[in-house]
């Protein structure tokens, strides 16, 4: 049996954008994964073989990149309709948290009673 899936506003993914949140779990993957790498770098960098490494330096680009995965990754499907064009989403019909607009902050329960879960607990 297929796993629910919602998106960043505990919405349904629509099934039109179903890849698109799959995919997703292979960008939080990059993610973990970056993550590992900078605390695997912290210990062995210690190490003599380390020891002209710029651990600072790497460690800040690991950060950026961990960072630039992060706002790239879909977040939640758009406000605009399935056929509409949108300059929000580029007619993805998803946005990242960096497009995330406040019309989305209904979406997201910040201005309204949906914190409840509604249709997406089950
Ligand atoms: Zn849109």
């Amino acid at each position: 049996m297929e796993r629910y899936r919602v998106d960043g506003n505990l919405r349904p993914v629509p099934v039109f954008l179903k890849e698109v949140f799959d995919g997703r779990d292979e960008l939080y993957r990059w993610m973990r994964e970056i993550s590992r790498l900078k605390r695997d770098i912290s210990i062995r960098a210690k190490q003599g073989y380390g020891s002209l490494l710029d651990i600072d330096a790497i460690q800040e680009h690991l950060e950026a990149a961990r960072a630039m995965v992060t706002r790239a990754a879909p977040f939640a499907r758009c406000v605009c309709k399935p056929r509409e064009d949108c300059e929000l989403c580029n007619g993805k019909h998803w946005v990242s948290v960096d497009n995330v607009q406040p019309s989305h902050g209904d979406l997201m329960g910040l201005d309204d009673g949906d914190a409840d879960g509604g249709d997406a607990a089950e």
